[in-house]
């Protein structure tokens, strides 16, 4: 049966290739380190999984959640902003739960590209922003995230026909895949230029809890004017070990938040009732469980900086997320590079392609396996012969 044509825009799955390719070595015996997936190896902390047992005893939480989230929950990501961010919400008009932050993201486009309409879309970025573009209809027009520019969008090379034909602008800071962060004048310089031309901004935060050092990353939602044109997606996915759970939210301009609500209820009816007070209990509870994995991808970083860094690169630390994006070998395409280092090492890392054009002379490391086996990598790489030069 014909199949309708926008699934035929959808960029094949990256993962999808990759673990193919890694089931056929696993077969022919080769042991594999997959340093690809951004997906953390460390189980959720105890305190939540008490919480979600005793929860799902209980019969009201087996029945239908609200679309938008439980009160508490919205209150409990109200509350978390104040604290955290200094940023006051409306529980009521301003946060909704999410089945994932990815979901959100996904249909978000849905709630403001028309057929046509166009989506400014970071490259290299997170894959969910072209792929709910594009099975919305719209039109990406990706914005560069380059070296010189400390990864940051340059907004005055956004042509000014474009702009004004943009409904959509999709960042995200702690960046995926370039670990990048935001400065608070970037964000200003953003707020101003979504309310020239009338565009929604999504930041998407799923990495704000995950800075290192003295670092603390910002939300958007702090910058004067964010909340009246923006709303950011939030998750307790990365920073609590939760990515299997599937709870998120989103945050800010009340018509946008809304919107998502009414085009959500539409589709799914909401977030398991004892997922969500998981998560109040991931967001209320003392941070130190967050704080010992924030120390651990540090140490994890630090390891992987210096092997690379032996090897010929010359990399600065990123000051948050649980990436090093790093540039291939000069002459080296990442597709190219990534085989290579499979083939001679068994350790598997994400070509940059995968997240854009502009990824292509890079490749990302996942933080996200045993120290153990990152340092098993880490030796392997040192001793594969492979240098940046
Ligand atoms: C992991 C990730 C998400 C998705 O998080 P969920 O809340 O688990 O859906 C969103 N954005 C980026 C950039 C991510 O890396």
């Amino acid at each position: 049966m014909k199949k309708a044509k926008r699934l035929e825009q959808l960029a094949p799955y990256l993962f999808a290739q990759l673990e193919e390719k890694i089931e056929q070595a696993k077969k022919n015996g080769t042991d594999v380190i997959n340093l690809g997936i951004g997906d953390p190896d460390q189980p959720t902390p105890q305190h939540i999984i008490a919480e979600m047992r005793q929860q799902v005893e209980e019969t009201a939480n087996h029945q239908y959640p609200s679309s938008k989230g439980m009160e508490s929950f919205r209150v409990t990501v109200a509350q978390w902003y104040q604290e955290r961010y200094g940023v006051g919400l409306d529980p009521q008009q301003e946060v909704a739960s999410l089945i994932g932050s990815k979901e959100g993201i996904g249909h978000l486009a849905f709630c403001y590209l028309d057929p046509g309409d166009i989506a400014l879309i970071p490259d290299p970025g997170y894959p969910v922003y072209q792929g709910g573009t594009a099975l919305a209809g719209g039109e990406p027009h990706y914005m560069p995230l380059r070296a010189e520019n400390n990864f940051l969008p340059d907004l005055t090379a956004i042509p000014t026909k474009v702009a004004k034909q943009a409904k959509l602008m999709f960042l995200n800071y702690p960046n995926n895949p370039t670990g990048a962060v935001a400065t608070a004048g970037f964000f200003q310089d953003v707020v101003q230029f979504a309310k020239e031309y009338d565009i929604l901004v999504a930041h998407d935060a799923a990495y704000i809890e995950v800075g290192f050092d003295s670092y603390r990353p910002l939300s958007f939602l702090q910058v004067p004017g964010a909340k009246d044109i923006g709303i950011e997606f939030g998750s307790v996915s990365k920073s609590h070990n939760m990515t299997g759970w599937r709870i998120g939210w989103v945050a800010g301009l009340a018509d946008a938040v809304g919107a998502l609500v009414t085009l959500k209820s539409n589709l799914d009816s909401g977030a398991f009732a004892a997922v969500q007070f998981a998560a109040i209990r991931a967001l209320r509870d003392p941070q130190d469980a967050l704080e010992a994995q924030i120390d651990l991808y540090r140490q994890r970083r630090d390891l992987m900086i210096s092997t690379l860094n032996a090897m010929g690169w010359n990399l600065k630390a990123p000051e948050a997320s649980i990436y090093i994006w790093a540039p291939t070998p000069p002459g080296m395409d990442s597709r190219t590079f990534a085989e290579h280092v499979f083939t001679e090492t068994g350790v598997v890392i994400t070509p940059g392609i995968g997240y854009g054009q502009e990824g292509d002379g890079y490749f990302r490391i996942s933080l996200t396996v045993e120290t153990e086996r990152l340092r098993e990598a880490a030796e392997r790489l040192r001793q594969c012969g492979i240098r940046y030069s």
